[in-house]
């Protein structure tokens, strides 16, 4: 039976479940991920269309296509703005953001995506210190 995962935005009215197998798993570092999620690249994973159900707060989910894209959207809680997810334009996949799982486990990126877009300063962050919660909570 495949692995069933759940996931909720920042503030907890949206809650859904989603049912593997994730069949892609991407960082996107085109402009749009980057804009819509202010980070340095979208972490979406892929599921077959139907496998996500929201269980608490579908009401609440807002969406957005983007006018001039073919497939670009986002979804989103309207409380807190937190990525959630949808279902592609073409209606093939549902589209998870991964940040959002809440029992998510170690697997493998499949790719960087729109590499060539990524952020000038992106490649200096892998390179940066690296501090645990506990390291910065010292004074
Ligand atoms: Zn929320
Ligand atoms: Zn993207």
């Amino acid at each position: 039976m495949a692995k069933e995962y759940q996931g909720s935005c920042l503030c907890g009215a949206v809650e859904y479940t989603v049912k593997g197998p994730f069949l892609r798993f991407f960082f996107c570092h085109c402009s749009r991920c980057r804009r819509s999620s202010g980070t340095a690249h979208g972490a979406n994973t892929f599921v077959r269309a139907g496998n996500v159900t929201f269980t608490r707060g579908k009401e609440q989910v807002k969406r957005f296509n983007l006018p001039d894209a073919e497939q670009f959207s986002r979804a989103f809680c309207s409380e807190c703005g937190s990525p959630v997810p949808y279902q592609s334009r073409d209606g093939k996949v549902d589209v998870v953001p991964m940040g959002s799982i809440t029992n998510f486990d170690a697997r493998k990126v499949d790719a960087h995506v729109f590499w060539d877009s990524r952020a000038a300063w992106y490649d200096a962050g892998l390179e940066a210190p690296r501090k645990t919660a506990a390291e910065l909570s010292k004074n």
